[in-house]
């Protein structure tokens, strides 16, 4: 495969062959470096490029250009290569105008000029730009391939998993693709979903456990005992190993699905603090385990099914039957969505009729007309991700409005998008189709009409993961957990407390296990406020270990 290309553009020469310098010293061994002089020859060039299916990681451009200025190269250049990476090269003077351009271009970062010593002001932002670049970049395929039809809910669990765990894989649909067709000749009988890795080992209808140990991810503990188990692998439990593992916690934390959450999932997120234009779920994610990972924490891909206390010991008992043992607990396990509760809709489950699934669907849904159900952000990112596919995107809302539930910049980005329409006051009365979603009913006050989709997103409120608790930490009567004050009725201590002081705030009805994120009750369902309750709940976990 060739080198995927830096591209600078600079009208000045000398800034011009500055800048190639720079970058072939740092770069020049992974990457092709090319240069332009103008806005319209850097274009030529990138339709060159994309002729001959060579990738482009970066785009530097000078913001002041005659003719052509930085950003409206590069929002020309957008359109030939989305994924490239975008910064603008400017002077103090135009400061301004880049930042406007963060939002208009989606230009990634600016540098100002000079930006010498480059190791300072130069090669941290791009080495930052090219590894994003790099978790997404898909070369030529030579990874895993997964065969399956459309429709089967396993085949979406498999897609979710690869996704949701950052392992490239090709989907190769049985019913539409030749190639599947030709893996499949000859063994009729096989079973499906089937998946077929790089070194020839097959699948059948594997589950996340056999994926897991597939892909290397690790199913069992190291230690006999741990300071911290954390359950959950969103962003409340990655926060809290980060923290109590970088303040000297042996920290071991349960993921079943993959690490990232509900967080992993979104496609955009923009209101995280310290990220100007945004990231997606998955970049957050990669980014807090590499966190994570560096500072020793154990990531098991397991489930956990039970919890159990023995004298100042806790234990976290996993699907495989074992069981880890520590001081301390913390309860990360967040949210599912909740389930429509409409004829048809459970039947054709992951079969058209999909809860969240949106990033792994969306490319599936290319020139369909598509359906979202909810009116908060999360059903608004959806509708703006599936826009990039489907033919047209309906947004279906109870409420009168979506300003009381959605942020404002998502009201007006789905505004000016054509290929959505917001329905207000729609509900889904019922999900129509034999093997997979043919057609929804949808009603309002006065009408019912049944529309012909193939598929149909959903994101209406939340529900705890928590019935593997039952019994064993109190619960609010939706399933979320209780914690701290919460858990005082008029001065008394909850049932079964067996220490002197009060609960500790995170802290749960048994002494030493703690909760964060959605799955408590009472939280506020957003990223930095699961960050923030992870963070703050190790602190409370030293205060409880400092008396053990
Ligand atoms: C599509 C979407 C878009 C969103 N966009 C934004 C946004 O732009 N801004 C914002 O602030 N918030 C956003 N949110 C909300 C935000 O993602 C959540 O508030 C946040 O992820 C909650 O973090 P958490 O760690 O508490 O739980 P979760 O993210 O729900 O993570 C819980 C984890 O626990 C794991 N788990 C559950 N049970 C078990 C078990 N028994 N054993 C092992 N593992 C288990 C799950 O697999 C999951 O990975 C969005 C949510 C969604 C779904």
């Amino acid at each position: 495969m060739a080198k995927p290309v830096l591209l600078t553009v600079d009208d000045d020469a000398e800034v011009l062959r500055a800048v190639e310098r720079d970058l072939r010293r740092e770069y020049g061994n992974r990457f092709r470096v090319l240069r332009a002089n103008s806005g319209e020859s850097a274009l030529d060039a990138l339709r060159q490029l994309k002729l001959r299916n060579d990738p482009v990681a970066l785009l530097l451009v000078d913001q002041r250009m005659p003719r052509m200025s930085g950003v409206e190269f590069i929002e020309r250049a957008n359109a030939i290569y989305p994924e490239a990476k975008r910064a603008l090269l400017t002077a103090y003077a135009d400061t301004e105008a880049a930042i406007g351009a963060i939002n208009k271009a989606r230009v990634d970062y600016y540098l100002m000029k000079p930006w010498d010593p480059p190791e300072e002001n130069f090669y941290p932002v791009l080495n930052d730009l090219l590894d994003d670049w790099l978790a997404s970049f898909r070369p030529p395929f030579e990874g895993i391939r997964v065969l399956g039809h459309r429709w089967s809910p396993q085949a979406l669990e498999i897609k979710s998993f690869l996704a949701g765990n950052h392992v490239p894989y090709q989907w190769l649909d049985v019913e539409t693709n030749d190639e599947a067709g030709r893996m499949l000749e000859g063994s009729p009988g096989r079973r499906l979903p089937l998946v077929v890795f790089p070194d020839g080992e097959q699948l059948e209808a594997p589950d996340a456990s056999q994926m897991a140990r597939k892909i290397g991810l690790r199913t069992r503990a190291d230690q006999q005992f741990y300071d911290l188990i954390i359950v959950g692998g969103g962003p409340a439990g990655l926060a809290a190993a980060v923290y109590g593992a970088s303040e000297g916690l042996r920290t071991v934390m349960v993921e079943r699905q993959a690490p990232g959450g509900q967080a992993g999932t979104s496609s955009r997120i923009e209101n995280y603090l310290g990220f100007p234009s945004g990231l997606s779920g998955a970049d957050l994610a990669r980014r807090a385990v590499t966190q994570a990972r560096r500072f020793g924490v154990e990531t098991l891909a397991a489930e956990a099914v039970g919890l159990r206390c023995q004298d100042s010991y806790r234990f976290v008992q996993l699907a495989d039957g074992s069981e880890l043992s520590g001081h301390v607990i913390l309860i990360a396990s967040g949210v599912a969505w909740r389930k429509l509760d409409v004829p048809g809709a459970d039947r054709l489950a992951g079969a058209g009729v999909y809860y969240g699934a949106a990033m792994t669907e969306a490319i599936s849904c290319r020139d369909e007309d598509v359906f979202v159900v909810g009116g908060a952000n999360s059903a608004g990112q959806a509708a703006m991700h599936l826009s990039k596919y489907a033919r047209q995107v309906t947004m279906l809302a109870r409420a009168p409005d979506l300003a009381a539930t959605m942020s404002r910049y998502l009201i007006d980005q789905i505004a000016a998008m054509p290929n959505i329409t917001v329905r207000c006051r729609s509900n889904v009365v019922e999900a129509h189709g034999e093997t997979h979603l043919e057609a929804i009913s949808v009603a309002d006050a006065e009408t019912r009409e049944t529309l012909p989709t193939k598929s149909l997103f959903i994101f209406i409120g939340a529900q705890p993961h928590t019935d593997w608790l039952e019994g064993k930490l109190e619960r609010d009567e939706h399933g979320f957990i209780l914690s701290g004050p919460d858990l005082l009725r008029d001065g008394r201590k909850p049932r079964g407390w067996t220490i002197e002081r009060d609960p500790f705030l995170l802290e749960t009805s048994v002494p030493g296990v703690f909760v964060a994120g959605d799955v408590r009750r009472g939280s506020v369902k957003r990223v930095a406020s699961s960050v923030g309750e992870g963070a703050i709940a190790v602190q409370f976990m030293h205060q409880y270990l400092s008396k053990l």
